[in-house]
């Protein structure tokens, strides 16, 4: 890739010192779904000044810019079509971690497995982790991630003291909830459109160990899938359900719901108790370069998820699992998402309210009876959302869904399932969405133009752009 100073002739912002150029190289990105590719300059700063310069020169020549992590987002939050797209992945230092507290302090480009591997020997984990460790602080403000443990622990940024910004221009701000509640939770869950956040000071969760008792039940339907996950909330810190999408008539929504909590150090096998907090990161295979394409279809989905769940045992108490087979299964495929073929897929998750049952079985009904199969389809409960402006978490029912892209059909059907959550008060998640129309997102975000406002305010040349925010005018 030919690589090209990022310097401008003249910056119109003003600059204490004149930046030292941060070199960029032209690549064309996609996010995790391998759908939508464009192109643009990418930058890797070594430091939060070098950032800081390198957003001065580009507000300066009115480039778009907009943050990038590890690329983990589904479709293109994380990109910006002929613009500069600002990868953390040099800003990957933890500072500090204290033993004592579990209060880490960390560039934005450390992900979540750093944190752990740091955290676990002295009893800490994330606070909340996704379905994949392979995410960066600043990803994961920016989506305002939330995990398994959503109904006990809400989302991400609940757990974020401070943090360090560089806006539009690339003046550095440090945000607390406490003294800029505004900024903080437009911030947290604003998809990278408020700034460029470059150090975070996170709390940490303490652990007795590095395995999880896990409890597995087999459900026979979605009636019994959700009264089992309503269950389970009141009684585990870790819930969720993996459904066979592809069921119907009087299985439809058949799950197996695993839920767990850390184990305690008393409750550990003699062997382990040494060693309480082993804890090994790494992949285990490689998904080959290339699949050919239909491997995943409605046939082979569906062979898949039988097996899965005839495997499954009825009832299972106690289980130990490691963190990566509970949080992480899909980490332990490296570039698992080659599976899909070359036309990649497209992830759609909604959260509809409680008290919106009925649409949730309407989903599944919808997703069965349609020719687009979904891989992994996952159900679970949140608690209470936190006050970000573009935040996805509602207390309610969340349903997410993989569907090879090239499925027959599989845009209007999405369209089908936003009216069906628009109609009944829930929404899609940003870090995932990849075809909902501004209209659509409107009906779904209340507080969306309290967030186009302060954006107005904060970036009035509008220099922060994702490929994400033009389709959705955020
Ligand atoms: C297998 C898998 C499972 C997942 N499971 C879950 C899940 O259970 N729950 C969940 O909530 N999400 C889940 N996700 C989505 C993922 O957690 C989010 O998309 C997360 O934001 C990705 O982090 P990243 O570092 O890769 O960020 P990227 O994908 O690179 O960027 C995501 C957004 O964050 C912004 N951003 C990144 N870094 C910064 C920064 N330093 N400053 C400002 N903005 C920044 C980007 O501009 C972009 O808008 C999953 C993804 C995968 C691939």
């Amino acid at each position: 890739m030919p690589t090209s100073p990022a310097t401008p002739s003249t910056p119109s912002t003003p600059s204490p010192a004149a930046p030292t150029p941060v070199p960029t190289s032209t690549v064309t990105l996609t996010g995790w779904g391998r759908i939508a590719p464009t192109t643009a300059e990418l930058a890797t700063p070594a430091s939060g000044q070098e950032a800081a310069g390198l957003l001065r020169l580009t507000a300066g020549r009115g480039t778009p810019v907009i943050a990038r992590g590890l690329g983990r987002s589904y479709n293109n939050a994380a990109q910006s079509a002929g613009g500069v797209v600002v990868s953390t992945a040099r800003l990957n230092r933890i500072r500090s971690l204290d033993p004592e507290t579990g209060i880490a302090d960390c560039e934005a480009g450390v992900s979540l497995e750093q944190l752990m591997v740091a955290g676990l020997p002295h009893g800490w984990f994330a606070p909340v982790s996704p379905g994949t460790r392979q995410v960066t602080i600043g990803g994961a403000i920016a989506a305002d991630v939330h995990g398994k443990n959503h109904h006990v622990a809400g989302s991400f940024a609940r757990h974020v003291s401070s943090f360090d910004l560089l806006l539009p221009g690339g003046e550095p701000v440090t945000v607390t909830q406490e003294d800029d509640p505004g900024l903080f939770w437009a911030t947290a869950g604003g998809m990278g459109l408020t700034g460029l956040i470059t150090r975070a000071t996170v709390r940490l969760k303490r652990v007795e160990s590095a395995l999880v008792a896990v409890d597995t039940v087999k459900t026979a339907d979605i009636d019994e899938t959700m009264a089992v996950l309503a269950e389970h909330d009141k009684k585990y810190g870790y819930t969720v359900a993996w459904s066979d999408v592809l069921a119907t008539g009087g299985s439809l929504g058949r799950s197996v719901v695993t839920s767990g909590d850390f184990a305690r150090s008393a409750d550990l096998p003699p062997r382990r108790r040494a060693n309480p907090f082993a804890f090994d990161p790494r992949s285990r295979v490689g998904a080959p370069p290339a699949f050919p394409p239909g491997l995943m279809n409605r046939y082979s989905i569906r062979l898949a998820n039988e097996a899965w769940y005839r495997k499954a045992p009825r009832l299972r108490e106690g289980e130990l699992q490691t963190i990566s087979q509970f949080f992480h299964p899909l980490d332990g495929i490296r570039n698992w998402n080659r599976v899909y073929g070359p036309g990649g897929f497209r992830q759609y998750q909604y959260v509809l309210p409680f008290g919106a049952e009925a649409a949730v079985r309407r989903s599944f009904e919808l997703v069965a009876g349609h020719p687009a199969p979904s891989f992994v389809t996952v159900l679970k409960r949140f608690g209470q959302g936190d006050p970000g402006l573009l935040s996805f978490p509602i207390a309610g029912w969340t349903l997410a869904l993989d569907f090879p892209a090239r499925t027959p059909g599989l845009g209007p059907f999405l369209d089908r399932l936003d009216r069906l959550v628009v109609d009944h008060g829930g929404r899609v998640y940003l870090a995932k969405d990849s075809r909902a129309s501004a209209a659509t997102l409107e009906q779904m975000y209340p507080r969306l133009p309290d967030f186009r406002k302060l954006r107005a305010e904060l970036d009035p040349r509008g220099t922060l752009a994702s490929d994400l925010s033009r389709r959705l005018g955020l």
